[in-house]
């Protein structure tokens, strides 16, 4: 197989987009392959993001839109990758592209066809706080704006009975009920893993209640129920009652002991809470539940101590693995063991647990497929950390992003544009030495 200049990303979150973007500047051709019918990742999840308390949509849609628009990148949503061979120069690749059943082509996301579906179910992607069609967008603000029908849910795709009513409804064919999946081989001299990273599962700490409790929430059911384009158009009102909380507690650190190591981000984004909080709900009585504050770098500190007394009560505890929330009538009471070796209670009507980034939940079969291995947290592992190399154990393969390990989008951003070049380098040096082959020297 010749030498190939071309790159395979795999995952368009904020490090997949950064890192394609970056490759396209150096006029490369770059595949980005993600698993979602959109692009952007879990930073779109979010209203807005700490530092800056910058809207996090105005930040990212013109990265997305640049990597939509960019005639270097073809972007395969809703695709994964089935296959890596070959090595550094010259891998050869497969693309799994599943059937989306809506033409990117013709659709112009008028949103005619989902009121018309019978199917309705909770939307993942907004944490199931809102429901879905089986013909959906997951997002309002989705890129690209082009729905997709879920085929398990899809009465008609599943088999079980004739449903043709979104077809019916769109003014632009632009649905395609016959659509099959596509297999796509590709040829590319880098590979960079940016499939980012997930949060620790609540419902394995069934004393915080999550999952049993209505009024305990997920960090990002919090971002979504704050956003303005979220389930609740930015009010934050309780699941379940629809009343608004007067008295929330946050509790750090969830998941830190069973991960063995701290997230970075948590302290920063219950801080960004906070913010939130102070913002929406003046009057509310916020606490936060804490072992230790992990507020690193030049504006983290100041992030923090920003805030006063009027804005948190800060509790603190010498072991968040034995805080409790139970159900207490309408309301919620946290306790928490005390410095002085006391149980002390709060009563609360909200609780939300910042939970720790834990490696996705789907980077073991990532792994498996691309012949890399992962580090003892179960992240992916680089050769040669000291050094900033983001080379995997396999040679041409790096890895950007939270696939890594827990990170802001700072220094996410730094590390993608960081495998970028790395994966220049690597091809022009295989480039060289298959010259030197060449020629005989
Ligand atoms: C609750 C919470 C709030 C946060 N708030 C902030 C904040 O305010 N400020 C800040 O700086 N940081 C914040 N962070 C951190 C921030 O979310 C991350 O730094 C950022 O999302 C990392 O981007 P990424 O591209 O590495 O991963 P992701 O954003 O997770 O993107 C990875 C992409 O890869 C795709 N993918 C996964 N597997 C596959 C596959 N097999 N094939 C194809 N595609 C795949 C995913 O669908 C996704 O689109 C927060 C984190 C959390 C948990
Ligand atoms: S498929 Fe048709 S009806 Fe549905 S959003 Fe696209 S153009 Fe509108
Ligand atoms: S064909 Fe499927 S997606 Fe379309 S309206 Fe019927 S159930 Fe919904």
């Amino acid at each position: 197989m010749s030498q190939n200049g071309s790159v395979l990303i795999i995952g368009a979150g904020i490090a997949g987009m950064k890192a394609a973007l970056m490759l396209a500047g150096a006029s490369r051709k770059v595949h980005l392959v993600e698993r979602l019918p959109i692009i952007g990742g879990k930073v779109i999840k979010n209203e807005e993001s700490f530092p800056n308390m910058e809207c996090s949509t105005c930040m990212v849609a013109p990265v997305q839109q640049a990597v939509l628009q960019n005639p270097d990148i073809e972007t395969y949503t809703y695709s994964t990758v089935d296959r890596i061979d070959g090595g550094p120069g010259c891998f050869s690749a497969v693309i799994r592209k599943k059937a989306r059943y809506i033409s990117l082509v013709d659709c112009i996301g008028c949103g005619m066809c989902f009121d018309p579906c019978p199917v309705s179910l909770a939307n993942e992607w907004e944490e199931g706080l809102m429901p879905r069609k089986a013909v959906y967008v997951p997002c309002s603000g989705s890129l690209p704006n082009v729905p997709v029908i879920d085929a398990s849910s899809c009465l008609h795709l599943s088999g079980k009975q004739e449903c043709s009513l979104c077809a019916e409804s769109c003014a632009f064919e632009a649905v395609n009920l016959d659509d099959s999946d596509q297999v796509i081989e590709i040829e590319v001299g880098s590979v960079i893993i940016a499939t980012g990273a997930d949060t620790f599962d609540l419902s394995a700490l069934p004393n915080l209640g999550y999952g049993i409790l209505p009024s305990v929430y997920s960090p990002f059911e919090f971002e979504r129920l704050f956003a303005s384009n979220g389930p609740t158009q930015g009010e934050i009102t309780l699941r379940g009652s629809g009343t608004v909380p007067r008295r929330i507690a946050i509790v750090h650190c969830i998941g830190r002991t069973e991960a063995g190591y701290c997230s970075s981000v948590c302290c920063m984004y219950s801080f960004k809470f906070v913010r939130f909080l102070r913002h929406k709900l003046p009057e509310a009585e916020v606490f936060n539940i804490h072992l230790d504050v992990c507020t690193p770098g030049k504006s983290y500190q100041s992030f923090f101590t920003s805030l006063d007394d009027r804005d948190t009560t800060m509790l603190f505890t010498p072991s968040i693995d034995d805080v409790r929330v139970t159900e207490n009538g309408p309301s919620l009471t946290l306790s928490y063991p005390a410095p002085d070796g006391n149980t002390r209670e709060i009563e609360v009507d909200m609780v939300i647990l910042a939970a720790a980034m834990v490696p996705d939940r789907g980077l073991g079969e990532i792994a498996q497929m691309a012949g890399i291995q992962l580090d003892r947290h179960g992240f992916v592992m680089t050769v040669d950390r000291e050094s900033g190399s983001l080379q995997t154990s396999r040679d041409g393969i790096f890895v950007a992003g939270t696939a890594e390990g827990p990170k802001d989008i700072q220094n996410t951003v730094i590390q993608a544009e960081s495998a970028a070049g790395q994966a220049l380098e690597a091809m022009s040096a295989a480039a060289a030495v298959n010259k030197e082959r060449a020629s005989g020297s």
